[in-house]
């Protein structure tokens, strides 16, 4: 082996919910202290979000390896104090409750989700669209009611979906202050879209600005982003032929079957940097009169998504902005989708359409680069 001054650090957190933009609501469940084999020089396990996940870091030192891993939580948890929309204390509530009214003084972290989502809306033409809120309200009470909502409802709910009525600044006033406002009253901002993708980019940012680190991992619930010092190996360490150190491994993502909530992997998929994003129905959707319909809403019809896909993977060297692709590829579904990811520099991405009970794979040109197997049979 040709790294063995390197002392190894990794941690592994087991993170569980409380409820991030687009929580269901579940209660939060705190796993136990997960042991990774061999290597785990510390674990942790915590509550955030609403999903399981993992921090993986490898740093020069074991000091360095937990301050990176403390930098990680620490930016896990401002995003999710900050953004989560069902907590009343949070800034995007207090903007969405001041909706129609003046301007919100919120914190740059907040003012940049609305910029990126807001752009991500302009990208995707609207089909992702952050002002969601309104229409997320709507369906939800109509599933706890047990009925659909009426078409005034949902035309009533549609005239709030225009970002162009969204002001957003960072630090741009004066003193430097960043603020957000919601120009039309009952208007209700929704990151849920792009929110893990979002807090594992940034996550993974904060984990880079710490001493030491070589590569690091960031997985919420199957969406993750990750990042991997460049090279071959440490330099002046390589011996001919000696096997790649792990950090200078790819990080593994699955992809996860459609069909089934076992999280049973189709196939692995390989990246080195950047972010792999799922959307999908498997998990969360809204049921009413026994029928299942997506939590992805359609901002043209105010109506869940319905077509054929399954789920929509995105790869792209940005959490938020793959993210954010995936849920806008459940609404524009598969042909727009291919071509919106193709013309997009950085996107690669795979539909999973469901026809009769079989997965049909429609990957983007590039996709190949990511799958390990290169095949695409399943
Ligand atoms: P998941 O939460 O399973 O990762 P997504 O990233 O696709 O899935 O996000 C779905 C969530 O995004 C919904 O629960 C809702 O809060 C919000 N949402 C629904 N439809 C849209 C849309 N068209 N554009 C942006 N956000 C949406
Ligand atoms: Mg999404």
């Amino acid at each position: 082996m040709s790294w063995p001054r390197y002392a190894l650090a990794t941690f592994v957190a087991t993170l569980a919910a409380v409820g991030l933009p687009g929580c269901d609501g579940r209660p939060a469940q705190a796993p136990g202290p997960v042991r990774t084999p061999k290597e785990s020089a510390e674990q942790a396990s915590l509550v955030i979000m609403d999903t399981r996940g993992d921090v993986i870091i490898y740093t020069d030192t074991e000091a360095q390896g937990r301050l990176a891993y403390e930098a990680a939580l620490a930016r896990l948890k401002t995003i999710e104090r900050l953004l989560n929309r069902y907590d009343p204390a949070s800034e995007l509530s207090a903007v969405n409750r001041a909706a129609g009214g003046p301007p919100v003084i919120v914190s740059r972290t907040t003012a940049r989700a609305v910029i990126q989502a807001r752009h991500l809306w302009q990208t995707t033409g609207g089909a992702f669209n952050p002002l969601v809120g309104s229409l997320v309200a709507l369906w939800t009470q109509c599933e706890a009611e047990r009925r659909l909502p009426t078409d005034e409802q949902i035309q009533s709910a549609l005239l709030l979906l225009n970002m162009d009525e969204v002001e957003v600044a960072e630090g741009g006033a004066a003193d430097g202050t960043s603020s957000c406002r919601l120009a039309r009253a009952g208007m209700q901002l929704d990151l849920g879209g792009m929110a893990k993708g979002w807090a594992a980019q940034e996550a993974v940012a904060a984990i880079r600005r710490c001493e030491g680190v070589r590569a690091a991992l960031v997985n919420l619930g199957g969406d993750g982003a990750c990042w991997s010092e460049p090279g071959g190996g440490p330099r002046g360490t390589e011996e001919p032929g000696a096997s790649r150190p792990p950090w200078r491994r790819p990080w593994r993502f699955g992809l996860q079957d459609p069909r089934t909530v076992s999280r049973k992997i189709l196939a692995p998929l390989e990246a080195t940097r950047g972010a792999v994003v799922t959307s999908g129905n498997t998990y969360r959707y809204y049921e009413i009169d026994g029928r299942r319909y997506s939590h992805v809403l359609n901002p043209r019809t105010g109506r869940p998504v319905e077509n054929c896909i399954a789920s929509a993977t995105v790869v792209h060297p940005d959490g938020g902005t793959a993210d954010g692709l995936a849920t806008a590829c459940m609404v524009l579904g598969t042909g727009k989708s291919i071509e919106l990811l193709e013309r997009l520099p950085g996107a690669e991405g795979l539909i999973l359409e469901l026809s009769e009970g079989r997965l049909l794979p429609c990957p983007t040109e590039g996709f190949e680069q990511y799958l390990p197997s290169r095949k695409l049979e399943f």
